[in-house]
């Protein structure tokens, strides 16, 4: 048989492939020394995000031991928009909004300090399959690995060179910071804005107001999502302009689009269908799936990597590395469950087939008693059961 370099080698070193390899440390320390994390860029490394976590990242922060211990946002209310309708959840503490690359950073150091190996500045360009394992070609040389955990997000290398079948399922997202007073009335309540009204306008999303710090100087996280979830021919509707809408936003919130860089990045939404697996060959995160009703995958990246660990310590266990169990094991897994939920709720929401049902929801939801609208955020998986 071939002789391997490594026996894991983890492809991205996003949150998807830190918690992987820091799930490994923790429940399989013989592997984790013969892991391997290519990462094509150097943390703290620019990645475009509203960079939210809700309460379900800050349980996966605690499976893995890390404390990010770095100035963040909290939210302690939640504001759901539909046209002129509005409802808000207070829940102290319901979000903490983080710079994106410092999370990743801070994660990246644990994985270091954890004595795993990471190559930063070196971008998988090819792999082909081999007896026993998988080939990897970079610029800087060859590696070969018993298992590939491709972790390299939302247009990922893995998933695109092993041709690996997937339904159609990429959300389209727009972003852009702009710094703002902290007597702003969002930022100073400590709100986090989800605005539906673009559904209204053939947009399968939401468009958010996330309150942040830069640096330590207040600003605004906006950005727009387009899930694509439902294939206009099906949703009977014109597919919405989604930059339209978005400038057409900022400027009714003042922001001045001189000044405002639009930057735009893919998310792949959770598809049960998809292929997840091959043989020695195993996706997480973005590479694999998130939510796509609030585009939410920071703390779903990092559960992919519970699943993964539990995954690769059975196939070593067994000598088997075909992986034929691992989609079973994702839709049988919390993560699964909760990720199906979410693509129930927002291919339900997303059509807006009944707008009138929708209007009737959002009014009864403003006036619904606190423990209701608390109970209505643990369903969506945004609060703590
Ligand atoms: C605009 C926007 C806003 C978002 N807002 C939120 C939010 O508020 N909250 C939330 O939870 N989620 C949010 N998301 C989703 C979230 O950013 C992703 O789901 C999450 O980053 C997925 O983590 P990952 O580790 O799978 O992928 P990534 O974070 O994309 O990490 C992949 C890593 O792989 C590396 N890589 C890529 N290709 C290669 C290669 N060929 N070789 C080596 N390395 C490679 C990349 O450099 C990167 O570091 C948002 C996404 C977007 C686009």
């Amino acid at each position: 048989m071939t002789e391997m370099t490594h026996q894991i080698i983890i492809v991205g070193g996003g949150p998807a492939g830190l918690a992987t390899a820091l799930f490994l440390a923790q429940q399989a320390p013989e592997l984790a020394g013969q892991t391997l994390i290519l990462e094509s860029k150097q943390h703290p490394r620019p990645k475009l995000c509203g960079g939210g976590v809700t309460f379900h990242g800050a349980a996966q922060l605690r499976r893995l031991g890390v404390e990010i211990d770095v100035p963040t946002f909290r939210v302690n209310n939640l504001l759901f928009r539909l046209g002129r309708r509005s409802f808000k959840i207070r829940h102290s503490g319901a979000m903490h909004i983080y710079e994106r690359a410092v999370f990743d950073a801070v994660l990246a150091q644990a994985v270091i300090d954890r004595g795993i190996a990471m190559h930063t500045h070196e971008q998988l360009v090819d792999l082909r399959m081999i007896e026993g394992g998988v080939e990897l070609t970079t610029a800087a040389g060859q590696y070969r690995a018993r298992v590939v955990v491709g972790a390299d997000g939302a247009n990922s290398t893995v998933r695109r060179k092993l041709r690996m079948f997937n339904t159609p399922g990429v959300a389209r997202l727009l972003r852009t910071m702009t710094p703002v007073s902290p007597e702003n009335p969002t930022w100073a309540e400590q709100t986090a804005i989800f605005d539906f009204t673009c559904v209204l306008h053939g947009i399968q999303g939401y468009m958010w107001d996330f309150p942040c710090l830069i640096d330590g100087a207040p600003h605004m996280n906006r950005g727009i999502l387009d899930s694509r979830l439902i294939p206009h021919t099906a949703a009977k509707r014109a597919h919405g302009m989604l930059k339209q809408f978005f400038t057409e936003g900022l400027q009714d919130r003042q922001v001045d689009l001189d000044a405002a860089v639009l930057e735009g990045h893919p998310v792949r939404w959770f598809n049960a269908d998809a292929e997840f697996a091959r043989p020695h060959i195993l996706l997480a995160g973005d590479a694999a799936g998130v939510d796509p009703l609030f585009a939410e995958g920071i703390s779903y990246a990092m559960e992919y990597g519970a699943v993964v660990v539990e995954t690769i310590r059975d196939a070593f266990a067994r000598d088997d590395f075909t992986f034929q169990g691992y989609r079973a094991r994702l839709l049988d897994h919390h993560l699964g469950r909760l990720l199906m939920r979410r693509v129930m709720v927002a291919r339900h929401f997303y059509r807006h087939q009944f707008p009138g049902f929708w209007s009737l929801f959002w009014q009864l939801a403003a006036v619904a008693p606190r423990s209701v609208q608390n109970k209505f955020g643990a369903a969506l998986a945004l609060l703590p059961p």
